[in-house]
């Protein structure tokens, strides 16, 4: 069986979840050689081979944290030529979708971002895409080289499928340009303690109807009891009620939560584009009319601020 590169995400060697979204979604188009790159990633082993890596290629220089991504995409060209892989892919986070890019040059490959879906074709994988603010699905074959493909998160369950998966040394030379972006300073946002928006299993975001910063922490509350991240829509975050960071849509993150509950959103288009292919869809609006309706798997007709309580204190007697 053909095998595929998979792009390890990982924080000092605790691999995040997309990684293993990927890598269960690379098991339908061939066997899984994961690579992790930086400080850990030797310690990245034993989760990828838990979700199916047959080989884990890891490799650690200082390069890798003093540079921005060009050492990282030295290191995926020498283990493509170590591989001759049948694909590469990528979680589609911002440092994915740079590094896919670059090698895709690189090695003369087509490349497709943000797939949501992942299948074997008869001429290789095909991908599927949410399209022109998620109003179409399109499903695309990559003709050119080998397929570079980024998913995003919560496009699959993980499911575990364990492989022999042992740590091997990559060997990398670094090219001329790997050292020519350096890394001056990093800062940690102050954790909220709740998921990381784009990963979270569960979003409750909040809009114009929520009407004041002061009343947040309604859809804080219903988050926290869901263990959710908490998101906004631009109104909400154009009026300073909310930090920009966790705006929804065309302009803000994507989103593809198992659940996604929506209070106080009306369901502009430009919000659909960066929540409608999440699972299931609630929406919490005082409005019967409201375009958010259209789009829902359940739909209260509300004062969110009656609602969102409520369900507050269900959940928590749960
Ligand atoms: P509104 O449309 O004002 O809706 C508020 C809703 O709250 C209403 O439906 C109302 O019935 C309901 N409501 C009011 N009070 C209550 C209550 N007490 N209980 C329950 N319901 C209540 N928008 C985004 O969200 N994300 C984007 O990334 C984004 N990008 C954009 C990019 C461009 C180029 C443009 C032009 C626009 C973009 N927008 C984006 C803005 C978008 O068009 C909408 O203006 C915005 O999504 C509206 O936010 P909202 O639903 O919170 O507010």
């Amino acid at each position: 069986m053909a095998e595929v590169l998979v792009y390890v995400d990982h924080v000092d060697g605790a691999v995040r979840k997309p990684t293993l979204e990927l890598l269960t979604l690379a098991r339908r188009i061939g066997e899984p050689v994961a690579v992790a790159l930086g400080a850990g990633a030797a310690d990245t082993a034993a989760t990828a081979a838990e979700y199916g890596a047959v080989r884990v290629l890891t490799a650690d220089a200082p390069e890798f944290a003093d540079y921005l991504v060009v050492p990282k995409v030295d290191a995926l060209q020498a283990a493509y030529q170590a591989v001759n892989p049948a694909a590469v892919l990528f979680p589609s986070s911002a440092e994915g979708k740079e590094i896919a890019a670059r090698l895709a040059v690189r090695i003369g490959s087509g490349i497709i971002t943000d797939a949501v879906d992942l299948e074997q074709g008869d001429e290789g994988p095909v991908a599927t895409q949410s399209v022109f603010a998620a109003a179409y699905t399109t499903k695309s074959r990559i003709t050119k080289g080998t397929p570079v493909i980024t998913v995003k998160p919560n496009s699959a369950a993980p499911e575990a499928a364990p492989a022999a998966g042992a740590a091997e040394a990559l060997e990398v030379s670094f090219s001329e340009q790997a050292t020519g972006t350096k890394v001056v300073s990093r800062a940690a946002r102050e954790s909220t303690g709740r998921p990381d928006l784009t990963e979270a299993a569960i979003v409750v975001s909040g809009g114009r109807g929520v009407g004041g910063a002061e009343n947040f922490p309604v859809v804080e509350a219903l988050a926290d009891s869901l263990g959710a991240a908490v998101g906004a829509s631009r109104a909400a975050v154009d009026a300073g009620w909310y930090p920009h960071t966790n705006q929804v849509g065309q302009t803000g993150k994507t989103v593809s939560p198992q659940l996604y509950i929506a209070a106080g959103i009306s369901g502009a288009i430009q919000h659909r584009a960066g929540m409608q292919t999440s699972k299931t869809i609630v929406a919490v609006n005082k409005d019967a009319e409201a375009p958010i309706f259209d789009l829902v798997d359940y739909g209260v007709v509300g004062d969110l601020f009656e609602v969102v309580p409520q369900l507050t204190e269900e959940v928590k007697t749960r």
